[in-house]
């Protein structure tokens, strides 16, 4: 396959190592950001602002609120405290009206730049000690000093940070950026789209966005850049599927083949119910024909997914064509791959995993089993769309809780093969609008049923008062022979002081059930310490699991009865609800427990949401109406699609309108050929996806 890389070198895709102050160290920190070139920075954009155009004098600030004060040092003294090390600089500074103190803890060199006399703008917390007015770590700006421009005064933006790195530095950063490198941006977008929307330029957008003079510039800025992102996204869109127009038809897959009927009626241990049915049907109604189908197949946790999917894969090998089966974590492409190749097996077929963890020969003999159609059916994460993926015959792609991929990665795993039938399955309902603006022309089934013998999850929110309750509840369940998560939302203390980590918490754990075997999971450990901890909890020889989300996804133990879910209100309410969906998936009634407080209104909504309804569909509508923007089409989670700007709940009349300009300029100019600058956009923006397409 050939890359397609974009024409030319660019200023913008220098290394941001070409900005003074920007070493190695701090390059690495950048790139935990996301930020390698130039550009990267310029579209670096704020989490949020401060609004410094009030300057408030001391006389009136109300202690415990944000200030920004315009003051300046009278003196500086460095104080050592015996407590922990703690160095302290105080810089005694005044405004004219009276004096007061700022205080830094553990900052270095700071009294060489507060020089007496030096002029700053101060922003932080201020708090009244013995009388005396202080500013606890505030951040600062000098307004004198030369090369500095001011930022008293200002819209001020905050950037995203990570360990290591500071708000001012950063910001002074992006500022260098903006000023000796915004003269490159080009304008791609086509000008009478620009005209026809009412958009600012790029670069008015960018400088605006990240320094609004008012509220009103920052909503026009961030228009522009909303629109950017959905445009380029169904301009991708929209290239792909006049492409796809043009292909090779379908292959027709055989329903009802021997071994589709020898897997429904020999390995399954049970009926499906009526909604696997029904959805099998639809399924059935698309592959049999040589049009690609391209379904969406929703079912809440635990209603049976991954039957249909392996029901309509055989479909696919009845055919004789491969299928692919792509989910999001190793820990479940593996569990996938155990309980799909036991039945396999069965039938005298061939399934493969392929994880980014296989030793280059594994891979190597992967890559050479589905390439000579050896496989016949593929199972694995992200490596699935790895260049050296060549399938013989693709006849069908399943893609598992779909809302974790974004929508090109679809596509490139589609075009593994000539137009194969497409299965996406998620238990994150999609409201419907949304789902065809996005994807376009898919067609939804659902399953609306759940195995027959589930009694339905009680759900209760608990106080960390009450523990030892807890704990007695456990032990009594787990004496029966039952199996519990304990979930955590952090692994280690360090990265916060409100929530008990994982590790804390499986050392108590350990303490507390010492009669019972406990285990740890969580996503720093290896992907093999990880499916071992896992693999353990499923041969049960390990009674209570503490883990953090890494579980959320897919996991399936039957014999797993309760879910202790700690510090709840740390997750959303989709998120808890995946996490409750892995209890309760066999006959033995399931039991979650939301511990801890709720510390905000909108959190104790969620914990009364989940104590009072188990159906996906009403939580998700919930869900959208507490957050608005959600992890709902896959938008935000990976790569291409994360919109950084646009919303798809907010913006859902920008979506249309781009939507709109996107198909008429397709209409018009089908290769792009007339857009160079466009073109060289939305391959950088949508990358191998669609190179395919537009070099054909
Ligand atoms: P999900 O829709 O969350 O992916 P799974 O496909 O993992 O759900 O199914 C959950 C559990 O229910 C699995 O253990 C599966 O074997 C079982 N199951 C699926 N269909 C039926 C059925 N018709 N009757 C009984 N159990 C079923
Ligand atoms: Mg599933």
């Amino acid at each position: 396959m050939k890359k397609v890389y974009p024409p030319e070198e660019n200023v913008l895709d220098r290394s941001i190592r070409f900005l003074k102050g920007v070493g190695p160290k701090r390059a690495a920190l950048l790139i935990k950001l996301g930020v390698k070139t130039i550009e990267d920075l310029l579209f670096l954009f704020p989490r949020r602002y401060e609004d410094r155009r009030h300057i408030t004098p001391m006389s009136s600030i109300e202690p415990d609120t944000f200030a920004t004060l315009l003051v300046r040092v009278v003196g500086v003294e460095k104080r050592t405290t015996r407590k922990r090390n703690l160095e302290l600089t105080i810089a005694t500074i005044t405004d004219g009206s009276q004096i007061a103190q700022a205080l830094w803890f553990n900052r270095k060199r700071l009294e060489n730049i507060l020089l007496p006399g030096t002029v700053v703008a101060l922003y932080g917390k201020a708090r009244k000690s013995f009388g005396l007015l202080q500013v606890i770590n505030p951040e600062f700006e000098i307004v004198e000093a030369e090369g500095s421009p001011e930022e008293a005064g200002k819209i001020v933006p905050v950037y995203p940070l990570t360990e290591g790195l500071n708000q001012r530095w950063l910001r002074l950063l992006v500022r260098q950026a903006l000023m000796e490198y915004l003269p490159y941006v080009e304008e791609f977008m086509p000008p009478e789209i620009l005209a026809r929307n009412g958009l600012p330029s790029l670069k008015d957008a960018l400088l605006g966005y990240h320094y609004p003079d008012d509220e009103r510039c920052w909503k026009l800025c961030r228009k522009r850049l909303a629109f950017d992102e959905l445009f380029l996204l169904q301009l991708g869109l929209a290239v792909k599927k006049t492409q796809l127009k043009n292909e090779a038809k379908a292959p027709r897959l055989s329903w009802h083949g021997p071994l589709q009927r020898d897997f429904i009626e020999r390995c399954l241990n049970f009926e499906l119910t009526g909604a696997q049915k029904k959805v099998l049907q639809e399924i059935a109604d698309d592959v049999t024909k040589d049009v690609p189908m391209n379904r969406l197949l929703q079912g809440d946790v635990g209603s049976g997914k991954t039957v249909i999917a392996v029901a309509a894969m055989l479909a696919s090998a009845d055919a004789g064509f491969q299928s692919a089966l792509m989910v999001p974590t190793e820990v479940l492409a593996k569990q996938h791959y155990s309980k799909i190749s036991a039945w396999l097996d069965e039938l005298n077929l061939k399934a493969t995993l392929l994880t980014s963890s296989l030793t280059p020969q594994e891979r190597q003999k992967a890559y050479d089993d589905i390439k000579v159609g050896k496989s016949n059916i593929v199972i694995g994460t992200h490596a699935l769309i790895q260049e050296g993926v060549e399938f013989q015959r693709l006849g069908l792609v399943v893609i598992d809780e779909q809302h974790r991929f974004g929508v090109l990665q679809r596509l490139t795993l589609a075009d593994k093969g000539k137009c194969p039938h497409v299965l996406v399955m998620t238990a994150t309902p999609i409201p419907r609008t949304l789902a065809l603006t996005v994807y376009g022309d898919l067609s939804v089934s659902v399953i609306d049923e759940l195995p027959p013998g589930r009694s339905p999850i009680k759900t209760q929110w608990i106080r960390k008062s009450r523990l030892h309750d807890l704990y007695q509840f456990i032990k009594d369940r787990l004496s029966l022979g039952e199996q519990a998560y304990w979930v955590c939302p952090l692994i280690d203390e360090s990265e916060s002081l409100d929530a008990t980590s994982v590790l804390e918490r499986y050392e108590s754990l350990c303490k507390e059930f010492s009669g019972f075997k406990v285990g740890l999971l969580h996503g720093r450990l290896d992907v093999a310490g990880k499916y071992e901890a896992y693999e353990a909890f499923v041969r049960h020889e390990m009674d209570l699991l503490v883990a953090t989300s890494v579980i959320e996804v897919g996991v399936d133990v039957p014999s797993a009865s309760i879910i202790v879910i700690e510090d709840a209100y740390r997750f959303g309410l989709s998120q808890l609800h995946q996490l409750r969906g892995r209890v309760g998936r066999g006959s033995i009634k399931g039991f979650c427990f939301l511990l801890g407080e709720a510390p905000t209104p909108e959190a104790k909504r969620r914990f009364k949401v989940l104590c009072s309804t188990n159906d996906g569909f009403v939580i998700a509508e919930e869900d959208l109406k507490l957050r608005g923007p959600g992890a709902f089409c896959g938008v935000r989670q990976h790569g291409i699609t994360d919109f950084k700007v646009a919303d798809l709940v907010k913006d859902v009349e920008l979506l249309q309108k781009a939507r709109v300009e996107a198909q008429k300029l397709v209409s018009e100019d089908p290769m792009l050929s007339k857009n160079p600058l466009l073109k060289r956009k939305l391959l950088i923006t949508l990358g191998e996806a669609l190179s395919l397409a537009l070099t054909a």
